[in-house]
């Protein structure tokens, strides 16, 4: 009798099961992955940073925030997150203590085997959330046309910041910045351990040249405001969890948007 009950809750607790029992790929085995993937989960998130000097947050904070943004929305939109790809093509910030900037043949190679691996593990569709911009914005957009094309399979690249930026303007009332109070927001709603508020000074920050204006190497400031006078951190908690919570929102919106057009259109059926 406490067998059948016991095989009883067990039964109805594999019924309730919503999910795998982890979402990432770093974590999951290889039996449950078979058991999920692809036939109940057909999407992969991505994640991509680097690591680069970010004003008062953590050098890895293109890192922290991607990853934090792809387990936000993972179960939202029934996906599975794949090992953030941690070294990128950082820039001219590369000056700065700790930092690393892989080369652009090298970052294209290694990035066009990780997606290749995703497609070939069955994904459908493959969501990289990009957490640092320059050239590595162009690279990743570049090889996920080529992986697209080359596999039949949907690639969307969304840069989670400049995707948000009205978020940005609504939360705080003003435009952020590179390790402005919008990142560094994001960066103390994940964890408030990563931001130092004793080290800020505002001369840390210089506002970015207009297009053809000044180009200085290294850049004088790892804080960079988009637009003078504005973005400033300020280190408010409110702000930073409204923030953080109105981009997975907002994220998460746009990856349903594009899978389901994927899917009334029929690209790439299987
Ligand atoms: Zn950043």
């Amino acid at each position: 009798m406490r067998l059948l009950l016991f095989l009883l809750i067990t039964a109805l607790g594999l019924m309730a099961q919503a999910g795998p029992s982890t979402r990432e790929l770093n974590d999951i085995n290889w039996m449950e992955f078979q058991e999920w993937a692809p036939s109940r989960i057909q999407t992969v998130l991505l994640p991509a940073g680097t690591l680069e000097a970010h004003g008062v947050v953590n050098n890895g904070a293109d890192n922290t925030a991607p990853v934090a943004l792809a387990r936000a929305m993972a179960p939202k939109i029934n996906a599975l997150v794949a090992p953030v790809l941690n070294y990128g093509v950082t820039g001219s910030l590369d000056g700065f203590a700790g930092t690393f900037s892989i080369s652009e043949p090298a970052y294209r190679a290694f990035v066009t085997d990780v997606m290749t691996g995703l497609a070939r593990n069955g994904f459908r569709n493959l969501i990289v959330i990009n957490g640092h911009g320059g050239p590595q914005t162009a690279i990743l957009n570049d090889v996920a046309e080529k992986i697209g094309r080359e596999h039949r399979i949907r690639t969307l690249v969304v840069n989670w910041w400049a995707y948000c930026s009205d978020v940005t303007m609504k939360v705080f009332g003003e435009d952020g910045g590179h390790a402005g109070w919008n990142e560094t927001a994001f960066i103390q709603a994940i964890d408030r351990e990563l931001v130092h508020p004793e080290r800020y000074k505002p001369s840390q920050a210089t506002a970015r040249p207009a297009a053809g204006a000044w180009s200085a190497y290294p850049f004088p400031s790892s804080i960079i405001l988009y637009q003078p006078g504005q973005g400033y951190p300020k280190f408010d908690q409110a702000k930073a969890d409204a923030y953080f919570a109105a981009v997975v929102e907002k994220m998460t919106a746009l990856v349903k948007e594009i899978i389901a057009k994927w899917d009334e259109a029929k690209l790439f059926q299987r």
